[in-house]
């Protein structure tokens, strides 16, 4: 980005988008995660948490997307969308830490570990919080993607037998949260000594073949550090404050903490639930501060808290910045598209693969 953006003056900066966005019009189109700030997150034709935006980006018809969010949202919407639509990352170091955590060539190597110590159908399932090169190795094993609103659905697929549509699996590898993963499996009435936890750094995942016979689902070791700031701790600190409080959470919490809360949902659930509320109702949230915020402003008839007292931000996220904005827009009105993320064809074919078999499985719940 050029230097002259980091010294303009900031309502400069906005009003400038403004401009830029009239000027470009139906050709571009800018997308906002739940989780981004607002200052960048006011400017959003659609928000929304990431795949719900992916799949929007591939209806609007516009020549440009610009994602307001991280790399495997952009990469997502990239692979969802035609060829001839540029979707843009403003930030280029807006990455996901725990998209991170999982590497292709570590969770081929773990499908491989994990079949082989077994001789079991394995069946990768990857949240679509990861790489289109993750999501490539689980839609060429045979996989898909799951969010964390259908994970459930998703799971139940995997050990459905193929002659009823489903995978025929005997076990999941899910990657890369293992607390998305943990929470279904208990949501599915498995127990926690149904789950193993396989670590890419360490020797053959740092488990014993006996180990992950004995496992339905092998766990990645993966988290998301935004969601780890939650504690069953808080969760008695504000029904001590508040006794009629509901606590809802996201499924990226450890396991403890959402079976201390009223509910766990995805972003999307928990939007729904807050707005849905009678009027006075009183929500303490376990997801990202941005989000929190903007669903107290959004809900003023409610009480609405984030659950912790320290701020749970999620610094990638935040990268973006309307400096940013401006810059990919003023490029666009000038017929330059910087920025633009492209999935290579090979990788986005088998990664289209897992996320469209996701899209065909029926969300029962
Ligand atoms: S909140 Fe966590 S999972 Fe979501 S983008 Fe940020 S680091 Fe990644």
């Amino acid at each position: 980005m050029d230097e002259k953006y980091t010294r303009m003056d900031s309502d400069e900066v906005l009003r400038l988008i403004t401009e830029r966005k009239g000027q470009l019009g139906g050709e571009v189109c800018i997308l906002g995660h739940h989780y981004q700030r607002d200052e960048v997150f006011q400017f959003a034709d659609f928000t929304g948490d990431s795949l719900v935006l992916s799949r929007q980006a591939a209806g609007t018809g516009a020549k440009y997307i610009v994602f307001c969010g991280v790399r495997f949202m952009a990469e997502s919407a990239d692979i969802l969308t035609s060829d001839d639509c540029a979707v843009i990352l403003p930030e280029m170091s807006a990455g996901c830490e725990m998209a991170d955590l999982a590497k292709a060539e570590d969770v081929s190597a773990a499908l491989e570990r994990v079949s082989s110590a077994t001789g079991a159908t394995v069946v990768p399932i990857t949240y679509v919080n990861s790489s289109a090169a993750v999501k490539a190795v689980t839609g060429r094993a045979g996989g898909a993607c799951c969010t964390s609103g259908n994970a459930r659905s998703v799971f139940e697929w995997a050990f459905q037998p193929k002659d009823s549509g489903g995978a025929g699996g005997a076990k999941i590898l899910a990657a890369p949260d293992q607390h998305l993963a943990r929470n279904t499996a208990l949501a599915m009435g498995y127990g926690l000594d149904d789950c193993v936890l396989y670590d890419p750094a360490a020797p053959n995942g740092g488990l014993t073949d006996g180990q992950i016979r004995g496992a339905a689902f092998i766990l990645w070791k993966g988290y998301c550090y935004v969601h780890q700031v939650f504690t069953v701790e808080q969760i008695e600190r504000v029904r001590k404050a508040r006794p009629d409080i509901k606590v809802i959470v996201h499924p990226e919490c450890p396991h403890e903490v959402v079976a201390a809360a009223d509910f766990a949902g995805s972003t999307e659930q928990i939007l729904r639930a807050v707005a849905d509320s009678p009027a006075g109702a009183g929500w303490a949230v376990g997801t990202e501060v941005n989000m929190v915020r903007r669903l107290a402003t959004d809900n003023p008839d409610k009480y609405v808290r984030l659950l912790s007292d320290e701020p749970a931000v999620c610094t990638s996220m935040s990268r973006t910045d309307p400096q940013h904005l401006l810059w990919v827009l003023d490029n666009l009105a000038e017929g330059r598209i910087v920025n633009r993320i492209i999935v290579p064809e090979d990788v986005a074919s088998d990664a289209r693969a897992a996320l469209e078999r996701m899209i065909s499985i029926k969300t029962g719940r």
